[in-house]
């Protein structure tokens, strides 16, 4: 497969691994309710991922090569309710914008994604935080960020 090309606004990741969601078995076993995807073929699935910068785009200031990242499939447009109440999970564009990485962009089941610097978490190594627990990462950072705002919220 040819290396992505990333836009200015995007990071190229090397991936180290990638986990399998419930909507890649879906897309697999091409359940009807995925059949929307049919318009997109082919395309490499995969949005759960951890890997290290290799290449960023020129509107990228936030990260840098040679960083381990892992990311929100998606950019939340951070105007809608979702978003003002802290649910960017949720986002109101999650089907809309730029779309998802892995759905309607090829994803991380490749040496290489490419994904908005947006929507990037960086994570600095720890002893217990091996890159192939990360991909987890992608799901559980957001939760635990919803949490935060949750909680933040409540005591206002
Ligand atoms: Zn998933
Ligand atoms: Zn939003």
């Amino acid at each position: 497969m040819d290396t992505p090309r990333i836009s200015r606004d995007q990071l190229l990741v090397r991936v180290k691994a990638c986990g399998i969601c419930g909507s890649d078995v879906h897309i697999y076993e091409w359940t009807p309710s995925y059949s929307w995807l049919t318009k997109l073929m082919p395309i490499v699935p995969g949005h759960e991922f951890a890997g290290e910068i290799v290449e960023k785009g020129q509107d990228c200031v936030e990260l840098n090569v040679g960083q381990r990242v892992t990311c929100m499939p998606f950019v939340p447009c951070g105007i809608c309710e979702f978003c003002q109440k802290g649910r960017p999970m949720i986002c109101e564009s999650m089907f809309g914008g730029d779309g998802i990485v892995g759905l309607h962009h090829n994803g991380a089941l490749a040496e290489f994604v490419a994904v908005p610097e947006a929507s990037a978490f960086f994570y600095r190594r720890t002893s217990h935080s091996s890159l192939e627990h990360w991909p987890s990462l992608s799901r559980s950072q957001p939760t635990l960020w919803s949490a935060q705002a949750w909680r933040s919220e409540a005591k206002r």
